[in-house]
């Protein structure tokens, strides 16, 4: 008789697919095999996301789209970030669905489980399949920012041990681990060792020949971090900055401000030239003032980031933000996110430009794609290689285009 077989759908940021590749793992474990499409499975599974509404909505609409894909007989299981936070009237809501799995759920094929729980963050993982893969490392976050709701449903931080982390790094067998956690920066605090994440990222570091960190909270940015990173060849820095306007973040309920961050973008600078950063902004906070905006927009052209992310602020139930006054309207959030993203679209296009010429290593991750330490996998743009370079190997190419995100090149 054919093995039962599964598809995994995920939505969502790259943690979440972290957790999909376990339940990959759980599924496979079971004697399960991966459907070559997900109306071909027994069983799918749809691991959602409940970051903000729009999130929500496509995680709906892909659930009610793969339950009239699915073949009769199959299951549809819901799993992931809307299953924790909604669980029953999720439940209630979809009725599609055999199953609406919060975290640590088995996403197994009956209505009501009765093994144990799974502990996500330590399960095992296949080898990863493309030449770099996410590593989650620690869950849940002791921040309380305005307009989040993470915390109430992922709760306080957890960080794994050094070795589950490294033992994971090493089954990958991947060439680049790209770091991943709600708050990386903050690694081991909740475990008393605050500042840990300088001792991992050097483990990782001699382990594989790409460590790249996500999501770095800006008062964590220690020198010594700095310094990890940079020593690890990827000086690449994902700050997580979400507004420049001192009043408006601490009405977020955040660190810093507009002066500070660039004081050490440039002190990042001056150690490392050929440093990259990526930053996200959250544009129509509550109280976001026409003055706010400016000195937003202002920062953008200062600083000169390789890549940044602009959202529209949504209000989310049960956060800190939800009860402010001083709502910004839709139209004037779009107008705003409009003007920034095309400050911030002129200025990719031109860094991107400055390269050109230059010759830079790649990593291969599929024919014809590489990037260098340049770009993040999946977020940033990308390098067109020769299609003759080998897959999951590494390469010196030359400079020849730019087109918006993307590079061209040849080789050196
Ligand atoms: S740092 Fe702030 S935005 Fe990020 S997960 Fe924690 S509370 Fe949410």
């Amino acid at each position: 008789m054919a093995q039962p077989s599964y598809w995994v759908e995920t939505l969502g940021c790259p943690k979440n697919q972290v957790d999909s590749d376990k339940l990959v793992g759980t599924l496979e474990a079971d004697g399960m095999t991966r459907a070559g499409s997900a109306d071909e499975a027994d069983l799918v599974v749809v691991n959602t996301c409940a970051f903000i509404e729009s999130a929500r909505q496509e995680s709906v609409e892909t659930v009610l789209a793969l339950a009239d894909a699915k073949r009769d007989g199959a299951r549809i299981v819901v799993t992931g970030c809307m299953a924790e936070r909604y669980g029953d009237e999720l439940a209630d809501a979809l009725p599609e669905a055999d199953l609406v799995a919060g975290f640590g759920v088995p996403v197994t094929l009956g209505r009501k489980p009765d093994v144990p729980a799974l502990d996500l963050l330590n399960l095992p993982r296949p080898k990863s399949s493309a030449p770099w893969a996410y590593v989650k490392i620690a869950e849940g976050c002791d921040r309380s920012c305005g307009f989040c709701a993470i915390p109430s449903f992922r709760g306080k931080q957890r960080s794994r041990s050094l070795d589950a982390i490294l033992g994971e790094v090493d089954a990958l067998e991947a060439q680049e681990i790209v770091l991943v956690a709600q708050d990386l920066a903050s690694y081991g605090r909740d475990l008393g060792h605050a500042g840990a994440i300088v001792d991992l990222v050097e483990q990782v570091a001699a382990r594989v020949a790409r460590t790249r960190l996500l999501y770095l909270y800006p008062s964590d940015l220690s020198d010594a971090l700095i310094d990890a990173v940079v020593a690890t060849g990827v000086p690449y820095f994902d700050l997580s900055l979400q507004h420049v306007s001192k009043p408006l973040l601490r009405r977020m309920r955040r660190w810093g401000d507009g002066g500070r961050f660039l004081a050490r973008i440039d002190a990042i600078r001056q150690r490392c030239p050929d440093a990259a950063f990526r930053s996200n902004f959250i544009v129509g906070y509550p109280g976001e003032t026409e003055a706010d905006h400016d000195q937003l927009l202002a920062f953008v052209e200062a600083a000169q980031l390789d890549w940044c992310g602009f959202f529209s602020y949504s209000k989310e139930g049960g956060t800190y933000a939800a009860d402010l006054d001083g709502e910004v309207s839709a139209h004037l959030m779009a107008e705003r996110l409009v003007e920034l993203s095309m400050l911030q679209d002129a200025i990719t296009a031109r860094r991107r430009q400055a390269l050109l010429g230059e010759t830079v290593e790649v990593l291969v991750d599929a024919p014809g794609v590489g990037r260098t330490h340049r770009e993040a996998p999946e977020i940033d743009g990308i390098v067109h290689v020769p299609d003759t370079l080998p897959v999951g190997q590494f390469a010196k190419v030359v400079v020849t285009g730019a087109t918006g995100p993307d590079l061209e090149a040849e080789s050196a």
